[in-house]
């Protein structure tokens, strides 16, 4: 079975998982997806769903170039062997780009060298990327290889928002700016709402991606001018297990008077943080739910998490001057009724009017969610970063 058309293959290559999806750009539609997690484990697992057939595999998965042959037997029991598909290239999630890289890049040896080294700007995300990269290269000889930077849509974000108030040759020296994470995410969304609004009716956009990771940006005329996420991911929202802003003086404490180690910290900070730190859960739907129970830490949780986000609507409603559409994004943000009621109820005075019917719905659509008449619109808007990899690669192959 021969496809016809092009196809890319998405790839998401994580610390311990790989993500992927074949996607068919034009149609907007993934064809086939997947899941491997504990890549570097003796019980790894992955999960694979082609139309109504799914295959499954458990067992040791050594590192990414073991995931990426399970992966291509996956594909196989599935009735589709990826040798048989058109794959016009394969399209790769890249956390950190630096200042080097904004525009989608077709991947040469000296590509992944520069990923490689701006490792210490995302040291969670950036060697995984790599690797993936790399063994995919391995499997897939005379495949074009795309970079699809996560950090591409806030490289030109104005100079007043990028940059910390810090010694500026020790700045330069390390790097040290705000790069954002999620770009791909806030430039898909806030594309849709162009095109379901129009251009004036979205001009100044705030867009909250709120999944596991979560972030804020605000958006003048398609162009980011300021977003949440800082050097790393860790600044900004309260997320599932990161703390977002925290006064650095924090870790000089932790440091001082707990006699904590650095790597402690920072394991601290970004995976026994957030919601997780707070409340024992990551997942937003257990800390409902034990709120819902009674447990008093839990309803304080939601309100910290709600908190931040009201605060940091209202900071870029005053960097854009106003704001003509608000967009919530990903697995929260999509998904929870609650929260986005909480985070934006009160806020009649600055024109944004939420309708509870709306709210309420649940669908896959994009949506308004304010009432008619509200000054600003709410949406809903499901993010899908694999379609914005996928169609990002066939601008740069085709
Ligand atoms: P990631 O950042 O890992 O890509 P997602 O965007 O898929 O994450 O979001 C995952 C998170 O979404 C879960 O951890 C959970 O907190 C949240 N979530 C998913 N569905 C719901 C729901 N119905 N209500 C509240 N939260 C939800």
């Amino acid at each position: 079975m021969t496809e016809s058309g092009h196809l890319v293959l998405v790839v998401n290559s994580g610390s311990s998982s790989m993500k992927y999806q074949l996607v068919d750009p034009a149609a907007g539609t993934a064809v086939a997806s997947g899941l491997i997690e504990r890549v570097g484990s003796a019980d790894g697992s992955a999960r694979h769903t082609d139309g109504d057939r799914t295959a499954e595999f458990a067992g040791a998965i050594s590192d990414h170039g073991v995931a990426l042959r399970i992966m291509q037997d996956l594909f196989a029991q599935a009735g589709r062997p990826l040798d048989t598909v058109d794959l016009l290239g394969i399209g790769h999630r890249v956390v950190n780009g630096g200042s080097r890289y904004g525009e989608p890049t077709l991947v040469d040896s000296h590509v992944l060298a520069v990923i490689r080294e701006l490792s210490p700007l995302a040291p969670l995300h950036n060697p995984a990327n790599a690797t993936g990269i790399e063994q995919a290269q391995l499997a897939f000889p005379g495949v074009p290889q795309v970079a699809v930077f996560d950090t591409a849509f806030f490289r030109d974000l104005p100079a007043a928002a990028a940059t910390y108030a810090i010694d500026r040759a020790v700045a330069a020296d390390y790097r040290i700016r705000r790069y954002g994470a999620h770009g791909t995410s806030h430039q898909y969304v806030s594309q849709q709402v162009t095109a379901l609004l129009g251009a004036q009716a979205s001009a100044r956009q705030i867009v909250l991606h709120l999944g596991n990771g979560a972030s804020a940006s605000a958006i003048r005329d398609g162009h980011a001018v300021e977003t949440s996420m800082g050097l790393t991911p860790l600044e900004g929202l309260v997320m599932g297990t990161r703390s977002g802003d925290i006064d650095p003086a924090v870790v000089f404490h932790l440091t001082r008077v707990a006699g904590m180690g650095i790597d402690a910290i920072d394991e601290l900070l970004n995976r026994r943080s957030g919601m997780r730190g707070l409340t024992g859960f990551n997942d937003l739907r257990d800390v409902h739910q034990a709120a819902a129970n009674g447990d008093a830490q839990a309803a304080l949780a939601l309100e910290v998490y709600c908190h931040r986000i009201r605060k940091y609507v209202g900071a870029y409603m005053a960097v854009l001057g106003g704001v003509d559409a608000i967009t919530f994004t990903a697995g929260v943000g999509e998904n929870d009724a609650v929260t986005r009621a909480t985070a934006l109820g009160g806020l009649e005075g600055l024109g944004i009017v939420l309708d509870a019917e709306r709210n309420a719905v649940r669908s896959r659509e994009a949506r308004v969610i304010s009432a008619d008449g509200s000054p600003v619109t709410v949406l809903v808007v499901p993010t899908n970063e694999e379609l914005a990899i996928a169609r990002a690669t066939v601008a740069l192959l085709t």
